[in-house]
C-alpha cells in the first residue's frame, strides 16, 4: 500500500523548484494514517501531471493545494477523495467537456509557453479508469480549477 502522507512529501520535494521559480506555494493535507492500495508510478503520474498543470496554468504568486480524505461512497466502498485546487487562469465552460480529450489544449496561444502536448490529461483519466476511479473538474476563468478524484482505497485486482 501506499502511504499518501509520503508520497506527496516526496512528490511535492520535487516539483518544488518549479513551484519556487514561480513564486507558487505548493501545499498538501493528507492525514498522517492513510494508506492506500495501487499502482505507486502510476499515482506518481497522475498527481505529477495534474500539479503541473496547476503550476503551469497560475500566475506568479498564486497557490496550490493537493487535499486526501478518506470517505464512503453511496455503495458503502472506502475511498480517497482528492483535490487538487489551483488559482490560476480557469479553463472556460465551453472547453471543460473537452479537457480529457488527446490532444486537447485550450487555447493554443495562452498554453505555448508550456510546450505542452494536450496529453497529460488524458493520461491522467486513464490511470484513473485502471483504478476504478473517476475525476471531474469545476472551474471559474480567473479565479481558479478544481480537479477532483476518487480512487478506491483497496483494489481487488492488479493494476
Ligand atoms: P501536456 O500535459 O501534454 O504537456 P497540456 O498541459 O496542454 O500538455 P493537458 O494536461 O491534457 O495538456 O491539459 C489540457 C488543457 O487543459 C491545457 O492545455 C490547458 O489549456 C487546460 N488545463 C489543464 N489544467 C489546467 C489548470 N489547472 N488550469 C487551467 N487550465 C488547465
Ligand atoms: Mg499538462
Amino acid at each position: 500500500p501506499v502511504h499518501l502522507s509520503s508520497f506527496f512529501d516526496s512528490l511535492l520535494e520535487t516539483m518544488s523548484k518549479v513551484a519556487e521559480k514561480k513564486s507558487i506555494t505548493l501545499s498538501a493535507e493528507v492525514p498522517e494514517e492513510l494508506f492506500m492500495e495501487g499502482d505507486e508510478d502510476k499515482l506518481r503520474q497522475i498527481f505529477l501531471n495534474l500539479l503541473s498543470n496547476a503550476i503551469n496554468y497560475t500566475h506568479e504568486g498564486g497557490n496550490v493545494k493537493v487535499r486526501a480524505v478518506n470517505r464512503q461512497n453511496k455503495d458503502g466502498e472506502e475511498t480517497v477523495v482528492f483535490t487538487v485546487v489551483d488559482t490560476g487562469m480557469g479553463i472556460p465552460r465551453k472547453d471543460l467537456p473537452r479537457i480529457f480529450e488527446r490532444f486537447y489544449r485550450v487555447d493554443k496561444a495562452r498554453s505555448r509557453s508550456s510546450g505542452g502536448t494536450g496529453l497529460g490529461l488524458s493520461i491522467v483519466k486513464h490511470l484513473v479508469e485502471l483504478h476504478r476511479g473517476a475525476i471531474s473538474v469545476e472551474s471559474d476563468l480567473g479565479i481558479g480549477t478544481t480537479f477532483i478524484l476518487e480512487l478506491p482505497l483497496l483494489q481487488d485486482n492488479a493494476i
